[in-house]
């Protein structure tokens, strides 16, 4: 038909090209091991000019995979932009897995180079003989001269220095891939899930909503969430779209360090999983930093608990903006925040809807599928597998045969357990294979963590199922008390404390105590470990 709208591709080449333009001026700014380092978006931009440059000598041509194994820092930044914006293939690789799975993902993958930080190159050298696609590694330095095994290296700074300064960014099919990132494989090898540049885009475009996270200019961004997991969940896309300024930790994640640079570049928002807010709370709690510049805190990769979303109201006046996403999801599929008309529902329910993961954002398609095959009602307390749809989903894993399995008529299954109310939030209990099985009925390990966790002395806890005699399965609680309760937290007051929050056949059999929670290669608690640890556990009578 003629006459309409021009056929404009959505790519990340106008995030980088608007930056510049527009925000030229705006800031940088990155912890790094030798210091504060600050750049404005112009200094990226000339920079990302030159990495262009450097990409096309190194060989890299369309379609090429290039892996980063980095920390958050500008040069991660420069290369999230320069590697789609050549046509090539940003895939960032998590750093904390397993020696093993770090060298299945980069033959699976076939990178043909490589970019590393220096402190992380002894995870690298180890394995160099198994890295069979890599051509060139690149590493980047904060010092003069490095001394690596891994051959044949080359130094970032040196290369972008000898590079021309000049590049003219192809135009690039929207359709073309962007991205790719392995998912965290708690069971068998991690799956490549690959992004198109549109997909990033619209995921952009919406997670800067005002519903969504909000992100806008002003906004000063602390990504605690690494960027070699899901995308850094869009956030430096978002920030490179709208120059806003970005503040990245590089390998310094303690709560203190976070802590000291949302007061010094006063930070308006930061983003990350629970481990690092429960973290941040307990210093906060004890020291004085000025915080009072975060207007919102989006939380995800796990279950916020209530208490600590309600803690941080209460006591820092910071509404947590929870979220449910995935890898697969680009990663942002709901965010929790409260419709106009349920602002005023009495504060205990208040609380429970924000501490729900939300409703879909837009272009997220949602469904709750029961065992038999057949949609759930959306009545909150009917569970179900969460299937979802939309233009950032994966719709196959990168050469992978076990896809199909993920699948189920053009939607996605999550392995997700929810239930969804009448308003559309929709509630994670479990992962489907997290769930306990007792006696035939589902008892959600995550509301028992919940429930546990709101305990004043208790600083984590994690519920696994464990195998039982009568009931096929019982939950057993793993509890980390806080540091003013260890030695002196009983199970027993768990249990009273417990008794009018979940139903009775829901109490723990058993809780041990422990010093900390094994966690995944992204923070999350490893079930799998504890599963593994306790699967001789003894009931008590
Ligand atoms: P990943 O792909 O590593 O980010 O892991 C995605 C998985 O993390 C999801 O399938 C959920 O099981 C879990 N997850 C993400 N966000 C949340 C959340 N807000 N609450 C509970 N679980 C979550």
């Amino acid at each position: 038909m003629q006459g309409l709208m021009m056929d404009y591709p959505l790519t990340l080449t106008h995030f980088l090209e608007r930056a510049q333009r527009l925000y030229a001026q705006k800031e940088i700014v990155s912890k790094t091991p030798v210091g504060i380092h600050r750049y404005t978006y112009g200094d990226l931009y000339a920079r990302v000019c030159r990495l262009a440059n450097v990409l096309h000598k190194l060989g890299i041509r369309k379609g090429d995979r290039v892996a980063t194994f980095a920390w958050n820092s500008y040069r991660h930044l420069e290369l999230y932009l320069a590697i789609p914006c050549v046509g090539a293939v940003l895939h960032t690789i998590n750093i904390r897995l397993f020696p093993q799975q770090i060298a299945y993902i980069f033959n699976h993958a076939e990178d043909k180079a490589c970019f590393v930080d220096e402190s992380l190159l002894p995870l690298l050298e180890p394995i160099k003989g198994q890295l069979k696609s890599v051509k060139n590694f690149v590493v980047m330095s904060d010092k003069p001269a490095f001394h690596t095994g891994l051959s044949p290296a080359s130094d970032y700074e040196m290369l972008l220095q000898q590079a021309p300064a000049h590049y003219d960014f192809p135009q690039l099919d929207e359709q073309q891939a962007a991205g790719i990132c392995y998912t965290s494989g708690t069971t068998g090898e991690p799956k490549g899930v690959l992004y198109s540049h549109r997909a990033l885009v619209l995921h952009t475009l919406v997670q800067c909503l005002a519903d969504s996270f909000g992100i806008c200019e002003r906004d000063v961004v602390l990504p605690a969430v690494p960027m070699f997991h899901a995308n850094a969940w869009g956030l430096t896309l978002s920030c490179t779209m709208l120059g806003a300024k970005q503040v990245f930790t590089g390998p310094f994640l303690q709560p203190r360090d976070i802590a000291q640079l949302i007061q010094d570049e006063r930070v308006t928002l930061a983003a990350g999983v629970p481990t690092i807010w429960i973290g941040l709370y307990q210093l906060l709690k004890k020291e004085k930093f000025d915080i009072s510049s975060l207007r919102t805190m989006p939380v995800g990769g796990s279950a916020m608990p209530q208490s600590l979303i309600e803690a941080y109201q209460k006591d820092f006046n910071i509404p947590i903006a929870h979220s449910w996403g995935m890898t697969e999801l680009s990663p942002v599929g709901t965010v929790s925040k409260p419709k106009s008309y349920l602002e005023n529902i009495p504060e205990a329910e208040y609380f429970k809807l924000r501490a729900k993961q939300g409703i879909p954002v837009p272009f997220v398609e949602i469904r709750g599928m029961d065992e038999g095959g057949n949609e759930i009602p959306w009545d909150g307390v009917t569970i179900g597998e969460l299937q979802v749809r939309g233009p950032w989903v994966v719709s196959g894993y990168y050469n992978d045969p076990r896809s199909p399995d993920s699948f189920q008529d053009g939607w996605f299954r999550t392995g997700d357990v929810v239930v969804i109310d009448k308003e559309g939030y929709i509630q994670i209990v479990d992962r489907t294979k997290d769930v306990v099985k007792s006696g035939g009925e589902w008892i959600s390990s995550v509301d028992l963590e919940n429930a546990i966790m709101a305990h004043p002395k208790v600083l984590e806890a994690a519920v696994i199922g464990v195998a039982h005699p009568k009931w096929s399965e019982r939950p057993l609680a793993c509890v980390v008390p806080t540091e003013d309760a260890k030695g002196s937290i009983t199970r027993d007051e768990i249990i009273e404390f417990l008794s009018d929050k979940v139903a009775k056949w829901w109490l723990p059999d058993d809780i041990v105590i422990l010093e900390a929670i094994p966690r995944t290669s992204v923070g999350k608690f490893d079930k799998k470990t504890l599963r593994h640890q306790f699967r001789d556990h003894q009931w008590p009578e």
